[in-house]
Parts: C-alpha cells; sequence; structure tokens
C-alpha cells in the first residue's frame, strides 16, 4: 500500500471511529444535540468517499473513456444530500425545543472524546490531498478541522450546561450543531449547484490559467478559457493564437508544454483541451509578377523573371481594407542565379506574400527560407487575384519542379 493509501485508511478508520463514539453517546443519552452531531459526520463519510472515488476515477485507466458524466453524477448526489442536511438541521432543532436535555454531563464527554479521532481524520485528509494534489480532498480536510472546533462548541455548551443548569448553555449547543449542519448543506450545496450549470466555482482559475498559456513561447495571445468544474475535477479548453506559418509539426509541441504547465500548476486539472487560430494578420504586402503596370494586367506566367512586379500593400481596417499599388521594372529580369537579388527585393519591399502562377527552384527557395506565403495565382487580372487574396479564396501554391 503506498503511504497516501495507508493516510485513507487511516482517515477513515478515525471518522468511523468518532461516528461510533457519537453514536453510542446517543445510544446512551438520547441527547439531541448528540444525534445531530451523529448524523454530520454520517454525512462528512459519505463526501470523503464521494470526493475518493472521483480521485480513483480520474487515476484509473478507463477515465480516458468517460466524459463529464459521471463526475456530474457526483454532482447531483452532492446537492440532494445538501437539501437533505437542511431538513435533517430543522428536524432536530425543532425537536429540540420538545425533548428536553437529557444526560448533559454524559452527552459532552462523548462529545469531546470524539473530537480526538475526528482531528486525525482531518489531519490525514489534508495530508493526502496535498500527496495526491487534490483540491477537494484538501478542501474536505479542512472541513474535518472546522468540525473540531463546532463539536469543541457543542461540548463545552453542553458541559457548561450540566453544571450550571442554566438551560442557554445547552441551546447554545443546539445552535452552534444546528449552524454546522446548515453551513455544511450550504458548501456542499453551492459547490454542486455551479458545477452542474457550469458556471465558475472560482474566477481566479481563468485568469491563471491565461498567465500560464500566454508564458509558453510562441504564444501570441490566449483568446478564450473555458474551465469546467464537475465533482473535484477540472477540464480545461483554451484558445490561443500562434503565427500562422507554423505547422502542425511545429505548434503540436507547443500545445503539448501549455497542456503540461496547466496541469502542473493548477491543482485538479484533470484535461486540457488547446485549440490552436493562427494570429489574424492586418498588414500585407503582395508581390504579383505582371505583364503591364495596370491593375487590368494578367498575372505573369513566370515569377523571377517577370517583366513587372505589382507591390501591393494592404491594411486591414475592421471589414474594409487600405490599397495602395505600385509597379516596379524587375532589375535582375536578365541576370542569372536570380534568388539573392528576389531576396533583396523581398527584404526591401518588405514582401510577407506572393501570388503567382509559376515559380522556378531558385525563387521559391527563397520563399521558403523567407516563410512568406505563397499563393496560386486565380485567372484574372491582378485586380481580380487581389479581390480573392483579400476573400482568402486563392489556394496555396504547391511548387512542382
Ligand atoms: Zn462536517
Amino acid at each position: 500500500m503506498s503511504s497516501v493509501q495507508t493516510l485513507i485508511v487511516y482517515a477513515f478508520l478515525s471518522v468511523t471511529l468518532a461516528l461510533a463514539i457519537r453514536l453510542a453517546g446517543f445510544w446512551l443519552t438520547f441527547n439531541i444535540a448528540l444525534a445531530m452531531e451523529s448524523v454530520h459526520i454520517l454525512i462528512d463519510v459519505v463526501i470523503t468517499l464521494f470526493v475518493l472515488v472521483a480521485i480513483w476515477i480520474t487515476k484509473a485507466s478507463f477515465a480516458k473513456r468517460l466524459s463529464y458524466g459521471l463526475f456530474k453524477l457526483e454532482d447531483l448526489v452532492s446537492f440532494f444530500i445538501a437539501l437533505l442536511i437542511v431538513y435533517f438541521a430543522f428536524d432536530f432543532l425543532l425537536s429540540s425545543s420538545k425533548v428536553l436535555a437529557s444526560m448533559s454531563f454524559v452527552a459532552a464527554i462523548f462529545e469531546l472524546v470524539s473530537l480526538a479521532p475526528l482531528f486525525l481524520a482531518g489531519y490525514t485528509k489534508s495530508l493526502a490531498g496535498s500527496l495526491l494534489r487534490s483540491p477537494s480532498l484538501k478542501a474536505d480536510g479542512k472541513h474535518t478541522y472546522t468540525d473540531v472546533y463546532e463539536g469543541m462548541g457543542v461540548g463545552i455548551g453542553l458541559l457548561l450546561f450540566a453544571l450550571s443548569r442554566l438551560v442557554a448553555f445547552y441551546y447554545l449547543a443546539i445552535l452552534i450543531a444546528f449552524f454546522a449542519l446548515l453551513y455544511t448543506a450550504y458548501s456542499i450545496g453551492k459547490d454542486s449547484l455551479l458545477s452542474l450549470l457550469d458556471l465558475p466555482k472560482d474566477k481566479r482559475v481563468g485568469k491563471e490559467i491565461e498567465g500560464i498559456a500566454s508564458s509558453v513561447e510562441g504564444v501570441k495571445q490566449v483568446k478564450e478559457v473555458r474551465i469546467r468544474w464537475a465533482g473535484p475535477v477540472i477540464f480545461v479548453e483554451i484558445v490561443v493564437e500562434m503565427e500562422p506559418y507554423l505547422t502542425i509539426d511545429e505548434s503540436h509541441p507547443l500545445t503539448e508544454v501549455i497542456e503540461g504547465k496547466i496541469k502542473e500548476k493548477i491543482e485538479g486539472v484533470t484535461s486540457v483541451v488547446v485549440h490552436v487560430e493562427p494570429v489574424e494578420r492586418k498588414e500585407f504586402t503582395l508581390l504579383v509578377p505582371v505583364d503591364s503596370a495596370s491593375e487590368h494586367s494578367n498575372i505573369s506566367k513566370v515569377l523571377g523573371k517577370s517583366k513587372i512586379f505589382a507591390i501591393v500593400r494592404l491594411s486591414r481596417r475592421e471589414k474594409e481594407f487600405e490599397e495602395q499599388t505600385k509597379f516596379i521594372e524587375n532589375p535582375f529580369r536578365k541576370k542569372e542565379h536570380i534568388g539573392p537579388y528576389f531576396r533583396d527585393l523581398i527584404a526591401k519591399e518588405g514582401v510577407t506574400d506572393v501570388i503567382c502562377a509559376n515559380a522556378g527552384e531558385g525563387v521559391y527557395g527563397v520563399i521558403c527560407s523567407r516563410r512568406l506565403f505563397c499563393w496560386q495565382a486565380a485567372s484574372g487580372s491582378l485586380a481580380d487575384n487581389v479581390k480573392k487574396f483579400k476573400a482568402k479564396e486563392l489556394k496555396k501554391f504547391v511548387f512542382n519542379p
């Protein structure tokens, strides 16, 4: 057995012992405060069981085949338990006004003795929660600690009543037990309802995830973070923008890094889906080989040896484009090995995209090494092609030597 499993077994043994002590006390005294405290522990045992089953499911191999449903079931059951607790709490409160306090001294001793195993349960749960990196088990441990203080209040109230015979102390003990039940119902009910409705349990987690993802090199912007809490686990969906020239080969390892970092830094996250979108470009400089210096000119059959280049600068403004076109004579048209000349021209003009019908090997090599976008020219004029480019209707150019 691993150390975590040992801790969990200890937690269960000690909480069961605390329950047994309180039940025995109730059986002897029929004290209402003790009855409330017994029911309280019983509920806590069930909730802890849920947490452990959910943790076990997420670690089990068949968990990969499960979607959110099973965890939601846990939330649904928890929600009904919360309603049940409210009912019990009021039922006990009402009966405490009818039944007079009985054997409060003995009841107080049983209540106070039960706190020792309860404290141990809180300690072992918190420790196991830290080892398993489970926020829900840690929260459960914290709850048990709170129950220790609350139990102390009930025990001392009963004890003071037994010693002073002042009935106010008895009702104080009852009220502490009553509000502890209501508080438990509230925290269980709130979390399960939020989870059932897919509402955020903790808004800070979204900001934290955004920060982690945007710190990964290659991520330009985090567009959206969606978080789904289900029982004790968290599912994350995230949309990030990366450079549009990255291939799947290049961007996929980055998504793995994002996934790993989120899982490492945020406890309870079992799955991260990263959706990659290209950064939306706003500025374009097109180089298009044309036959004559007119926007009605045809696209040249050749690229590097074309007579004239059209340089078209586009700036996206909302839905519209600002457009500026100039024509330059090809200065290296008559030269051999034009690759380096072509490269210099591209650098000088700040070209981002090329539209062409064909390309030689040297020129195409430059396009690849500069990571330019290269588009297959469609039939029609320069103006037709620019229009299609803006509408994203051009196909990627495929080099065919
Ligand atoms: Zn409790």
